[in-house]
């Protein structure tokens, strides 16, 4: 059987998103568990786009060897430098450039004529096909250029070494019976069509990235580039998850395999949303809450009786695990991390530790804990030690005749801050409060509670969406009491201003979407 080819986007394209921007140590493990779950290829960012990208996606590709791992870069001498700069050490790399080739983008993006860009194509080729044999070339545009043009500028760019030719439909235009005939077509009359890899990148301004992807397979693609959650530019990219069970689930259909272990589907789907903050819409295919609830009556009983009448994959083959055990306030500190061990995390004793004290204190708020609170724990308490605002105290009080008041006690940096103050409910109070001791103005563009489990004794799950100096930050915190959670929220989100602001990748979706990117 013929196999396909991952390519993943997340680190760049997915990054670009608006709201997904990550740290430096952030990429490094989700680049980790995109090799976990086997894909072939990691696009792990632009290195000349930033000092933080080169220095990340240099880390990325000497830390990562079960996937190649490749940088973006426009069809110029500094940005293939750069690229080759921050690749050379690594064992299994690669170099993808791009122009535009659409008469739109050349004329009012580029101001190039197509001869020109043409050259700058085959330059940027044979100057990165002296430092790798794997060399992807991508028209951006594609699907709006001329097809006569992307003949000849794909034909001249095998020429001049190009292994993977990659057509991306930059702004999510075309349609699956339109992408079929333009695969096909290329392929027909590209120079040595048979000597080269055919990829696509769709977006999916439409709905249709992940239809087009698979219609670019029936014509022969063999590489795809997509995104865990479809995350990307606007509307986003293709979704990894969706197309990798597209093809497992309808393999008598297209007849292809991949490398991809599909348990890992779940898992890297929710450490993407855990780092980003940005969840998937319940309704979402294959990862999403309700992937694999079924409601009516008539379904349910259909599904207990034999699961095949309205389920075609099972939420064990993407890796969601129905497990029940809950524990209780007399789990000990072992079987907690044994618990934790099978969930997939790795914690140090140090994490595990605290983790544990915060388990007692919600087992006897709570009587049954679960999984789900667990993960919560996890999520929310790994590496707290570190962070530069703790939260101490908090004591409200609000109601129908009372001003609401939020009395807060808060380290930051190891030293205790006291101070109270006013606003028009609870959760206000206990943020004007932290903003008053922390002295950080920030405008909260998000807030949104839910809860983790069912019954009224359930955590709340906090996010909230923090605007500061044009970065993007959601920060998350969970309690049994909505507003120690949502004060959890904010300072979560606090913390991440701290590291953005002096880590490596402080990532400005803005300034790097107007670099541009197929
Ligand atoms: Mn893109």
């Amino acid at each position: 059987m013929e196999k396909i080819r991952f390519f993943d986007t997340t680190l760049r394209d997915g990054e670009q998103s608006p709201g997904c921007s990550m740290s430096a140590d952030e990429k490094l493990s989700l680049a980790k568990q995109l090799e976990r779950l086997g894909v072939d290829t990691i696009e792990a960012g632009f290195a000349a786009s930033s000092p933080g990208d080169f220095e990340s996606v240099r880390e990325i590709s000497q830390k990562i060897h079960g996937s190649r791992v490749v940088s973006l870069c426009r069809a110029s001498k500094n940005d293939i430098d750069s690229a080759i700069n921050a690749l050379s050490e690594a064992n299994n790399w690669g170099i993808h450039t791009f122009i535009s080739t659409s008469e739109l983008h050349m004329k009012h993006k580029l101001q190039m004529e197509p001869k020109d860009v043409k050259s700058m194509a085959v330059t940027a080729v044979e100057r990165a096909k002296k430092a790798t044999e794997s060399v992807e070339f991508s028209p951006e545009d594609a699907t709006r250029s001329d097809p006569k043009f992307l003949v000849e500028i794909l034909s001249e760019t095998v020429r001049a070494g190009a292994t993977i030719l990659n057509i991306p439909d930059t702004v999510g235009y075309t349609t699956p019976e339109e992408m079929f005939e333009l695969i096909l077509r290329l392929r027909n009359e590209v120079y040595n069509a048979d000597k080269v890899t055919f990829s696509v990148h769709c977006h999916n301004d439409l709905g249709l990235a992940v239809a087009n992807s698979l219609a670019a397979i029936k014509a022969g693609a063999r590489q795809i580039e997509c995104t865990i959650n479809g995350i990307g530019e606007r509307a986003g990219n293709a979704s990894l998850e969706e197309l990798v069970m597209a093809l497992k689930t309808r393999q008598e259909y297209y007849g292809f395999e991949s490398d991809i272990d599909t348990e890992q589907l779940f898992p890297s789907s929710k450490l993407l949303s855990q780092i980003t903050g940005v969840d998937v819409q319940p309704n979402k295919a294959v990862v999403g809450a309700n992937a694999f609830a079924h409601e009516a009556g008539i379904h349910q009983h259909g599904v207990l009786k034999n699961a095949l009448t309205y389920e075609i994959m099972t939420p064990q083959s993407v890796g969601i695990k129905s497990s029940n055990l809950v524990m209780g306030k007399h789990s000990g500190r072992f079987a907690l991390g044994e618990r934790i061990k099978d969930m997939g995390f790795d914690l140090n004793d140090i994490d595990l530790n605290n983790i544990f004290v915060e388990f007692k204190k919600l087992a006897d708020l709570k009587k049954q804990v679960f999984d789900e609170d667990i993960e919560a724990l996890v999520t929310h308490g790994v590496g707290k030690q570190k962070d530069k605002y703790i939260l101490e105290d908090l004591i409200v009080t609000s109601g129908t005749a009372a001003i609401p008041t939020a009395t807060i006690v808060m380290k930051i940096d190891g030293k205790i801050f006291k101070k109270a103050s006013f606003g028009d409910g609870p959760v206000d109070a206990a943020l004007n409060t932290i903003k008053k001791i922390t002295g950080i103005q920030c405008k909260l563009t998000s807030y949104v509670v839910k809860a983790i489990t069912g019954g009224t004794d359930a955590q709340g799950e906090v996010s909230v969406g923090v605007e500061k100096d044009g970065m993007r930050i959601t920060g998350r915190g969970a309690h049994t009491d909505i507003v120690v959670a949502s004060a959890l929220a904010f300072l979560n989100a606090l913390n991440r201003i701290v590291i953005r602001s002096k880590g490596l990748s402080p990532a400005t979706p803005v300034k790097k979407s107007a670099l541009g990117g197929v």
